[in-house]
């Protein structure tokens, strides 16, 4: 099967994947609130500290352009289209960034501010999170070429 390639770069499209960082956040106390798994298959709710920081996704601009418009880049007949490319440059296609929805920051867990008994959590949620990235990352790729 030919892949089809606008599909197969709007899959693969950060902002196509991302995740809204507010879920979890508590702006009273400052804490960021993960499901941490036990090696015994119980779970727990665990209220991190945290920090806020620039919005990489954005880089701190609140928007975005649409993927389905440029999601692997824009094409020559795309440029040659005097009135989409001052529209893009405009930001007519903007959307608020999904990633930040459109706060420009983002909350990350303040590693230095973890206590000793918060150390333990925190490197299963790390290895938790790398294992989901992976499974994530394979599911888009299948989701890409059209599976
Ligand atoms: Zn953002």
């Amino acid at each position: 099967m030919p892949i089809n390639f606008e599909n197969y770069h709007y899959q693969m499209d950060s902002r196509v994947g991302a995740r809204d960082l507010w879920i979890g956040y508590s702006a009273e106390a400052k804490t960021l609130t993960r499901t941490v798994y036990e090696d015994d298959g119980s779970e727990e709710e665990v209220a991190f500290p945290a920090t806020l920081v620039v919005c990489s996704m954005c880089e701190g601009t609140a928007t975005v352009v649409n993927p389905s418009i440029d999601a692997g880049g824009l094409s020559g007949s795309d440029l040659e289209d005097g009135e989409f490319v001052s529209s893009y440059f405009r930001g007519h296609y903007d959307i608020a960034c999904p990633s930040c929805s459109g706060q420009r920051v983002v909350p990350v867990i303040d590693e230095k501010a973890c206590g000793d008994e918060l150390k333990d959590a925190l490197e299963r949620l790390r290895r938790q999170e790398e294992e989901e990235a992976a499974c994530e990352a394979a599911s888009r790729y299948e989701r890409a070429m059209g599976a």
